[in-house]
């Protein structure tokens, strides 16, 4: 078997997401995703990739994915080299589990879980949709398509009834972001005690809701220095959140091990590493207890897999990211279901209730707070025939003529 075609495609509307559709010499073709810089991860892939993958045998996987990975230029990273490499890693896998008639969760070791918990990400429609994609300035509430789940919305004006919504869903974990805009407007440095009154509004409304019943997952983006993190941390605490996501840029193993030392609520970091080496050097420190990946940014299903058998081995539990496209939360379920070490799936129900489906054949299952495996050989999504017609489509090919 022989890859002959590397097919990219992009819209304008979904301006971030780029799908990769790898084709073969025996019309088997996988699909794959990544999400941001789409026109730099277009051009690596068909400008340094191409001349690469075209010609080799698709099911070599991990050697295709050192041939990708292993160019100077692509060091340990969530650069565009390592999207680019992701997105067309988990294509192969798609077309691995097609080839053998089998779904990619089966392909990575098999079943581990009958169903998985899930929690919310409280995004709203039109959230990360913008072209120029900055903290608040791309929650986008209420702009461009509107449904009843505008839960960034939500969880920002009325926690308390968004908890209660989820409840009624069976949903019985959200994660919120109420620490952003005090955030951008101090650029991180520190935060007043106004700003904390009011940040600090969504839990207290959640907790009288609700009681303990909600689990609480707070992300602050990176966007915090490590003092202002550290109070933060503290003042959060009385409303038992279940883990504290990226406080800090994930770029020093050695601060995020002193704010970890500064806190009984548990890390979670980081669906912005790219490949495992960084993991590790987080791991050593014990600076993150819950290891989050996102597999179309950190080296695909290849790299995801060794990073949760990483986490596995330090003790730690692994939690796949979510919030970018539908082809890598597919992917990301099909890791989840085949890791033993997951301790619940990232969704966005204004996401897979939502434009997911716009673009895509299925999404997987969510019922009464937990995600099903998905059917069907390959990682089972294809994108919709009407992607294809859509006017605002760019579609750019790879073929040995064309290099
Ligand atoms: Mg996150």
């Amino acid at each position: 078997m022989k890859i002959t075609k590397i097919e990219t495609l992009r819209t304008q509307e979904f301006f971030n997401v780029i799908w990769v559709r790898i084709h073969t010499d025996s019309g088997v073709v996988g699909l794959g995703e990544t999400f941001y810089g789409a026109g730099a991860v277009e051009a690596h892939i068909h400008e340094t990739l191409a001349i690469r993958l075209l010609g080799q045998n698709p099911l070599h996987i991990e050697a295709l994915h050192k041939e990708m990975l292993n160019l100077p230029m692509a060091q340990s990273s969530t650069g565009a080299e390592y999207r680019a490499a992701s997105a067309i890693d988990i294509a192969l896998w798609d077309l691995f589990g097609k080839v053998c008639n089998q779904p990619v969760h089966q392909m990575l070791g098999g079943l581990c879980h009958d169903k998985i918990r899930v929690y919310n990400t409280c995004a709203g429609y039109n959230y990360v949709r913008s072209k120029n994609i900055k903290p608040v300035s791309n929650w986008q509430i209420n702009k461009g398509q509107e449904g009843p789940y505008e839960d960034l919305d939500g969880f920002m004006n009325r926690a308390d009834e968004l908890a209660l919504d989820l409840l009624e869903q069976g949903i019985t974990a959200m994660k919120i972001w109420p620490f952003d805009p005090p955030a951008i407007e101090n650029k991180g440095l520190f935060i007043d005690a106004r700003q904390m009154k009011k940040s600090l509004e969504p839990f207290e409304k959640i907790r009288k809701a609700v009681g303990d019943k909600m689990d609480i997952m707070v992300e602050f983006h990176s966007l915090w220095n490590l003092p202002a993190a550290k109070e933060i941390a503290r003042a959060i605490e009385p409303y038992a959140p279940r883990w504290y996501e990226d406080p800090i840029r994930m770029n020093s193993p050695q601060a995020l091990a002193e704010y970890a030392r500064s806190t009984p609520v548990w890390v979670c970091a980081s669906e912005t590493l790219g490949s495992r080496y960084p993991y590790k050097d987080m791991l050593e420190r014990d600076a993150v207890h819950v290891v989050m990946v996102d597999l179309c940014w950190s080296g695909g299903l290849t790299e995801g897999r060794k990073i949760a058998a990483l986490a596995e081995t330090w003790h730690r539990p692994f939690a796949p990211h979510d919030c970018i496209g539908p082809v890598g939360f597919a992917a990301a379920v099909h890791c989840s279901f085949s890791q033993p070490n997951t301790l619940i799936q990232e969704s966005v129900r204004a996401f897979y209730k939502g434009w997911y489906n716009e673009l895509v054949t299925a999404v997987p299952r969510i019922e009464n707070g937990y995600v099903f495996p998905m059917e069907g050989p390959g990682l089972g999504v294809e994108l919709r025939d009407e992607v294809f017609e859509r006017e605002d489509l760019t579609i750019r090919v790879s073929t040995p003529e064309s290099l």
